[in-house]
């Protein structure tokens, strides 16, 4: 049986940056506290939180005073800072370099936008990375924001009589997020609107792993795609895979292998999304080593 772990999963530099702030304090006996789970991963959260990490949510962080706070790739609303401000917290700001700069651009926008223009934005309600973006627009700002969850919602929210810039959450589909932009232009035409402004704001950390994780799925006769329950990228590249190699099961620990998964296989690649630890993926390919050296499948 032939078991590879894919070189290019695991880990993108957003993730890898905000676990080495976290781990530079942690491995100084300091506390941090960290403003929600700092990778979308379980396992990893747990290795975390065994070395003194502690997850808190915004009620806490509203709480606490003169401490040491994480904030996580996915980035956070202007409000946070503020509270940070009045409570003496010391933010540790690991925020993706990516993830910045969108919030950048979508406070030009607000800025130069004239006054009924409508901010699109692409992405899951509720997700962390989302509510930072929806907060860079003030209610009082006189642009609209719209969430947007696919094309369907589109129809339904969307002004199209009116200008439209179109953003996206970073770790969703490239090829969703052109084909929505499409639809917005063609249907804002039919409203007699070409203020439509499209903005590619996928990380390519995200959509350059598509094309790679179709070669590597493509070569076995098994794909375990290791990725914790609550990732968006994970998710997505779990759908990636499997639209190449039907045997592709998505797993977050090694106790949801189930070993009949294998019985005609010879080959099994392992891999993961940008939230998956390598570790995590390397524990996979021991255990089926194990496993199968001591039972036949
Ligand atoms: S997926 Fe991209 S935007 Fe998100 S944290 Fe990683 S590098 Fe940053």
């Amino acid at each position: 049986m032939r078991i590879e772990v894919d070189p290019n999963s695991g880990f993108c530099f957003g993730v890898v940056y905000a676990i080495a702030q976290a781990e530079f304090f942690l491995d100084q006996g300091i506390k941090v506290y960290c403003l929600g789970d700092i990778v979308h991963n379980d396992k990893e959260v747990e290795r975390l939180k065994s070395k003194g990490l502690e997850i808190i949510d915004h009620n806490k962080l509203n709480q606490l005073k003169d401490a040491i706070v994480l904030i996580r790739a996915h980035g956070e609303p202007p409000e946070t800072y503020q509270v940070a401000r009045e409570n003496d917290i010391t933010l540790i700001d690991a925020s993706c370099p990516i993830v910045l700069k969108l919030q950048n651009r979508i406070r030009e926008v607000v800025r130069q936008a004239p006054s009924g223009a409508q901010i699109v934005i692409y992405g899951k309600p509720g997700h962390p990375e989302v509510i930072g973006l929806m907060g860079q627009i003030p209610d009082d700002s006189g642009v609209n924001k719209v969430l947007v969850t696919g094309k369907d919602d589109a129809l339904q929210k969307i002004d199209f009589s009116r200008p439209i810039y179109l953003f996206s959450q970073t770790t969703k589909s490239i090829k969703t997020y052109y084909e929505l932009g499409e639809l917005i232009k063609e249907e804002a035409v039919k409203h007699g609107n070409t203020n439509v402004y499209f903005n590619d704001t996928i990380c390519r950390q995200v959509s350059n792993r598509d094309v790679k994780i179709k070669e590597f799925a493509r070569r076995f006769d098994i794909v375990l795609f290791v990725a914790g329950k609550k990732s968006s990228n994970g998710k997505v590249l779990f759908e990636t895979a499997k639209s190449v190699n039907p045997n592709t099961y998505f797993i977050s620990s090694v106790d949801e292998i189930d070993l009949r998964w294998l019985e005609k296989a010879e080959s099994v690649g392992i891999c993961g999304a940008t939230s998956t630890p390598s570790w995590l993926m390397q524990r996979v390919k021991d255990f089926l080593e194990r496993e199968l050296n001591t039972h036949s499948v």
